[in-house]
C-alpha cells in the first residue's frame, strides 16, 4: 500500500483533506478575524497567475480596468430596493472615523460619528453605476467596459478558506449599452471568457448555463454561472455573468440621448470571478499527496532540487543546476517563458521533495552527484507520481532530453488534469432521473454525493417556484444551471408534472 504524503484522505474525510492541503501547501492560514484568511505566498502566487491570465482575456475582449473607493455611502444602496435587500444581511459598515480612550479601552468617539455610514463594499454595481451617470451623456458614450480588481466584503455566516470568506479578492467586469441585445451579447461573451479561461487555464471542466430565477443576483434580470464538479461530487459554483437590464441604470440615472435625440436607459450588466477558484482549483486536481496545480497557473513549473551535501562537490552540483535552471527560463510553455526555480534553502533535499509535492509543483527535478556525473536528471511528474508497483515515479533522464521535452511534459501535464476531471465530471452526471421519487433515491445512495442529475423541469416561478426550492433544501439539494446546450426537454417536469420546458441541474453545492 501506498504510504501517502497527507495524513487524511479524500476519502476518508473530504472536509478535513481540503483544510490539511491548504495547510500542507503552504497556501493559506487563519488570521484571528472571522471568515478573514492571510494568503501565503504559494497561494497568492497561484492567485497572481489567475489575475494575469484572467486580466490578458478580460483586456483583449475590449475592457479597461479601473479603481472605484472601498467604502460606499448607504444611500447608495437605498437607491435599489432589492440589490440592498440581498446585501444588507452581510455588510460591514462604517460608522465612525476616530477612536478614543474611555476606562482604559478604545471606543469609537462619540462625537467622530460619520453623518452618513459607509459600507465596505460587497460589490460595486452602485458606486460605478454612479460614474457610469457622469460618464454617459450620448450613444456615443456608449458602451462603456470596464473592470476593476479588487477586495470585497460579505459578512458570511458559514466560510470555508478560499470558497467563502467574509473578504474576498476578484475582479467584477461592469458594462453600460445602448440596447438589450448588447448587454446580453457582453453577458453571454464574459460567461464565454469564464467558461474557456477556466477549462483552458485551470483544468477545471465547468457547465455552463443560466440560473433559474431564486439563484439570481439581486437585481439582475439574468444570471448566469459556470459551475464545476468538485471530487465529492459537490458542484461549485466558479464565476458568474449577469444582465441587469435597466435595474441599476434607472436608480443610478444612466441615462444617453439616443442616435434620433430621445433620452434613453442604458442596459448594464456585471460579471465577476473571485479567490474561490482556488479553493476549486484544489478540489479538483487535489489527492491524498496534496495539491496538484495545472502548469499554466503553477508559480513554478519546474522546481530543481539539488542533493547538497555540505562539501566540496556543493559548489559543482549548484552550478549544473543553475545550468539546466536557465536552459528551461529559455523555452516558452504557452506562449510565456518556462518558470524554474533552483530551491537552494538549506533543508534537507528529502524534505524539499515532499513539500514541493505537496505544493503540486507540476515537476520536481532532483540533481545528486551521481545523476551529475552521469550527465543526468531525476524527475517527478507531479501528475502521476507513483508507479505500478506504488513506489514513487522517479525517472533518470539525460538532462539533454530533460530540457527538450520540457515544454511538451508541461503541456501533457496540464491536459491530462483536464482530462481526468472532465471524465470524473462526465461520469457523475446522470441524466436519466424522470421523477421526484427517483432524484431523493439518487441522492440517498450511500454517505457520498453521487454527482450531479440533469433533469427536465418546467420552470415555474414565484410562489411556485419557491414550493420546489424548498423541497430541494429538505434534501440539502439545490438548482444550479439550465445547461447551454442540453438536449431538449421532453416529458413532464419531475417537480410540478407540468410539460417540461428546459432541463436544469440538481446539485449539492457549496
Ligand atoms: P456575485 O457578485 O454574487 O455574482 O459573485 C461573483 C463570484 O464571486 C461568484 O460566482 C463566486 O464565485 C464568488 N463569490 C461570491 N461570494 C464569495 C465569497 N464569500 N467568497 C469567495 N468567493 C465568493
Amino acid at each position: 500500500m501506498i504510504k501517502h504524503a497527507l495524513n487524511v484522505t479524500r476519502d476518508g474525510d473530504f472536509a478535513q483533506w481540503y483544510q490539511t492541503v491548504i495547510t500542507e501547501a503552504d497556501m493559506a492560514e487563519e488570521s484571528g478575524v472571522r471568515g478573514c484568511m492571510v494568503i501565503r505566498p504559494w497561494g497568492y502566487g497561484i492567485w497572481e497567475r489567475i489575475q494575469r491570465l484572467l486580466d490578458d482575456r478580460i483586456k483583449a475582449t475590449g475592457h479597461e480596468n479601473c479603481y472605484f473607493p472601498i467604502f460606499i455611502p448607504l444611500s447608495y444602496f437605498e437607491k435599489e430596493a432589492e440589490h440592498v435587500d440581498g446585501f444588507a444581511k452581510e455588510m460591514a459598515v462604517v460608522t465612525h472615523h476616530r477612536l478614543i480612550q474611555k476606562d482604559g479601552r478604545l471606543v469609537p468617539d462619540p462625537a467622530a460619528k460619520l453623518e452618513e455610514p459607509l459600507v465596505v463594499r460587497p460589490t460595486s454595481e452602485t458606486v460605478i453605476g454612479a460614474a457610469f451617470s457622469r460618464w454617459v451623456q450620448s450613444w456615443r458614450d456608449l458602451p462603456v467596459l470596464i473592470n476593476q480588481w479588487a477586495n470585497v466584503v460579505r459578512w458570511e455566516m458559514r466560510t470555508r478558506m478560499f470558497l467563502r470568506t467574509a473578504e474576498f479578492l476578484w475582479q467584477e467586469g461592469h458594462t453600460a449599452h445602448a440596447t438589450v441585445e448588447e448587454a446580453r451579447d457582453e453577458t453571454l461573451k464574459m460567461l464565454e471568457v469564464y467558461r474557456s479561461f477556466a477549462e483552458d487555464c485551470v483544468a477545471m471542466p465547468v457547465i455552463a448555463g443560466e440560473k433559474p430565477e431564486n439563484e439570481r443576483f439581486p437585481g439582475a434580470v439574468e444570471t448566469w454561472s459556470i459551475e464545476a464538479m468538485m471530487q465529492d461530487g459537490k458542484a461549485l459554483q466558479a464565476g458568474t455573468s449577469h444582465f441587469l437590464g435597466t435595474t441599476f441604470s434607472s436608480a443610478q440615472d444612466i441615462k444617453f440621448q439616443n442616435a434620433s435625440g430621445e433620452q434613453e436607459l442604458a442596459q448594464t450588466t456585471s460579471w465577476g470571478m473571485s479567490t474561490r477558484m482556488i479553493g476549486g482549483l484544489i478540489m479538483t486536481h487535489g489527492d491524498d499527496d496534496g495539491l496538484r496545480v495545472p502548469p499554466r497557473v503553477a508559480p513554478w513549473q519546474v522546481v530543481i532540487v539539488p542533493m547538497l551535501r555540505d562539501n566540496d562537490d556543493d559548489a559543482a552540483l549548484i552550478d549544473y543546476c543553475k545550468s539546466i535552471q536557465q536552459e528551461l527560463a529559455q523555452l516558452s510553455a504557452f506562449g510565456e517563458p518556462v518558470r524554474a526555480l533552483l530551491d537552494l534553502k538549506s533543508v534537507k533535499a528529502v524534505t524539499k521533495r515532499w513539500g514541493w509535492i505537496k505544493k503540486g509543483a507540476p515537476i520536481v527535478v532532483e540533481v545528486g552527484g551521481r545523476d551529475m556525473a552521469g550527465g543526468n536528471v531525476s524527475v517527478i511528474r507531479r501528475d502521476r507520481l507513483y508507479r505500478e508497483d506504488g513506489k514513487l515515479d522517479s525517472a533518470i533522464v539525460a538532462r539533454g532530453d530533460f530540457v527538450e521535452t520540457a515544454t511538451a511534459t508541461l503541456k501533457g501535464i496540464q491536459d491530462a488534469l483536464f482530462e481526468q476531471a472532465k471524465a470524473r465530471t462526465e461520469a457523475n452526471i446522470t441524466r436519466d432521473v424522470t421523477d421526484f421519487a427517483g432524484l431523493e433515491a439518487f441522492f440517498e445512495k450511500g454517505g457520498k454525493t453521487p454527482g450531479w442529475v440533469e433533469v427536465n423541469w418546467s420552470k415555474p416561478t414565484g410562489a411556485e417556484l419557491d414550493k420546489v426550492v424548498e423541497r430541494l433544501k429538505a434534501l440539502k439539494l439545490t438548482f444550479r444551471n439550465v445547461p447551454i446546450g442540453a438536449a431538449p426537454a421532453e416529458g413532464s417536469c419531475i417537480f410540478t408534472g407540468a410539460p417540461a420546458v428546459e432541463r436544469i441541474l440538481v446539485a449539492k453545492s457549496y
